[in-house]
């Protein structure tokens, strides 16, 4: 007996952090110093996820002084 999961698409969204079997990539996060991840959220969300950092702009601002 196998208990093989079906091979649908899951993910925890984001915003409401509750289980969805329709995600929506909303954004990617690769830091240099672990593996990249996926933000996703379920369709009701789509949107609601404020503007954050991405993998374009993930230079670490620090101000000396
Ligand atoms: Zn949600």
């Amino acid at each position: 007996m196998t208990t093989e999961l079906p091979h649908t698409m899951s993910a925890i969204c984001a915003v409401c952090h509750r289980h969805t079997t329709a995600p929506v990539e909303v954004r990617r996060l690769e830091p240099a110093d672990a593996p990249g991840t996926t933000l996703y959220t379920c369709p009701e969300d789509v949107g609601t996820l404020p503007p954050g950092p991405g993998a374009d702009e993930c230079t670490p601002l620090r101000t000396a002084g």
